[in-house]
């Protein structure tokens, strides 16, 4: 049973980090790189311990837990300690009015304060480490709040980042609702926030009261759209690899598909086959498949496949509750009113919906919320930068499922519904930054200032 922060400790928390901040210590370079180098060791070092907690919380293979959050922690905080510098440095800002070239003109970012850090339960490392560094990174205190649905996760960093990190600077605030409302009652000068919409307009109000900004890194119905130019097995490798892991449970798991109808049985041949080839005693036995986070996530999984008025090819099964299992479930026939088509899925359900062509495939997205994702499957370069262009979505990710989410140096985040502000490497440095522009204005170009000055008389100022 894992023990919450003492309601009335969360102001002295919030107060000793704004104490910590004002004495400077977190914004030198030196100290930035330190702590960075620090947490990237945190990760390193308990790297077994981590994924041990991955599994009991989610049933993750050591082998997910790796690569779903651990390892991504540790580059990408090697690489942070190795760009800060970079970063750091003031950008040169060129004018162009020609009364203006004398003057000294800069943008240099500042760190925002002290920060809030909210994550959620199905990626509780990266989600909760990746903010934390760019928080770092930018020369930010912060405060994290892992989710209570991950208790074992949250817990291992609130026992051992103090042992990495300077305890006086960053804080992990363990608890559920009651401790939410009280941190949220508090100013932050930054709140980065991921996890589902409903939760985001909470967060969304409660910053509005001190004008606090925000990072929304929310979800959604990220959809997969596939043409018959496509490698369509490897197409369907991908695509189910990607909805396998973590147990579908990922913010930009492929929700649905979208597919000319003509592929439709050869991509579901494909899908059974690699679906056989990944699990060949079926997902529910193999070890290297995880389960649902919770009771009631499972409940809402199987109301899905009960309600669905679409066919199943292969799963719509569940072990039990014991160990919150549920098979990978393929569905095809899925009219635009089915129940699978309304909420983000997050799970193991992948439903494909026939469509005559591009344009109805457009006109399908752009009925919806704008996603987090848009996937392409295609070799035709016309059919991508048409759906590119007629839709919107947070990122476009073309030939592949998830493994985007990998490359560091391209920004992630939503648009719309699907969230706000931006996330990786420079991205958080920035989120969590400032600008603060300067303009001096040196003593001799006085000379070209004069017709500022009154008396101003007839013809002193020519446009
Ligand atoms: P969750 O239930 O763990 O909640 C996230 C955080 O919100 C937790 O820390 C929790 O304590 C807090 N919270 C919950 N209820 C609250 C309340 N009433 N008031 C204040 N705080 C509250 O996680 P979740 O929301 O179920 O996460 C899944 C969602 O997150 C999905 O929609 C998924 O797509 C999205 N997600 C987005 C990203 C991204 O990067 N865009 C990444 C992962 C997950």
């Amino acid at each position: 049973m894992v023990e919450y922060t003492p309601i009335q400790d969360i102001p002295t928390i919030h107060s000793d980090l704004r104490k910590t901040f004002r004495t400077g210590i977190t914004k030198p370079y030196e100290w930035r790189r330190h702590q960075l180098l620090q947490l990237a060791r945190f990760a390193q070092e308990n790297s077994d311990a981590l994924a041990e907690c991955l599994r009991l919380d989610l049933g993750r293979s050591k082998q997910e837990a790796i690569m779903g959050d651990v390892s991504a922690v540790i580059s990408r905080c090697l690489l942070a300690a190795e760009k800060l510098e970079e970063w750091m440095k003031p950008e040169p800002v060129v004018v162009n009015s020609p009364l203006q070239r004398g003057f000294k003109t800069s943008v240099e970012r500042h760190p925002k304060g002290i920060v809030l850090i909210v994550s959620p339960w199905n990626f509780p490392i990266i989600l909760s480490l990746q903010p934390l560094y760019g928080a770092i990174s930018a020369g930010c205190c912060a405060a994290i709040k892992p989710s209570e649905m991950s208790p074992n996760c949250s817990a291992f960093l609130a026992e051992n980042l103090h042992k990495y990190l300077d305890p006086s600077a960053y804080r992990v605030i363990l608890g559920g609702v009651p401790e939410m409302t009280k941190v949220l009652e508090l100013k932050w000068d930054h709140i980065c926030y991921t996890g589902n919409g409903r939760v985001g307009r909470i967060i969304s109000a409660a910053a509005a009261k001190h004008l606090t900004p925000l990072t929304l890194e929310l979800g959604g119905k990220s959809p997969v759209i596939i043409d018959s130019t496509a490698d369509i097995s490897l197409a369907a490798k991908r695509i189910l690899w990607g909805k396998i892991f973590n147990t579908g449970q990922i913010c930009v798991a492929p929700d649905y598909i979208l597919a000319e109808k003509s592929i439709i049985p050869a991509l579901v041949e494909a899908l059974k086959e690699h679906y056989h080839a990944f699990y060949p005693n079926g997902a529910l036995a193999s070890d290297s498949y995880g389960h649902i986070i919770s009771d009631s996530h499972l409940e809402r999984l199987k109301g899905l496949v009960e309600k669905t008025k679409g066919t199943i090819v292969f799963g719509g099964t569940w072990e039990g509750k014991a160990r919150r299992s549920f098979e990978p479930t393929l569905v095809v026939d899925v009219k635009e009113d089915d129940i699978l088509l309304e909420e983000e899925i997050f799970g193991p359900i992948l439903p494909i919906v026939a469509v005559e062509d591009l344009d109805e495939a457009i006109a399908f997205v752009n009925n919806r919320d704008h996603p987090l994702v848009s996937y392409i499957f295609s070799n035709n370069e016309d059919f991508k930068q048409k759906f590119i262009a007629n839709t919107t979505s947070g990122n476009v990710w073309i030939g592949d499922t998830f493994q985007q989410v990998g490359v560091s140096e391209v920004p992630f985040g939503g648009v719309g519904e699907s969230g706000y502000g931006r996330q990786s490497m420079k991205a958080c440095f920035d989120d969590f930054s400032y600008q603060r522009g300067l303009v001096e204005i040196p003593d001799g170009i006085e000379p070209f200032l004069t017709a500022r000055y009154p008396p101003y008389t007839e013809g002193s100022l020519e446009i």
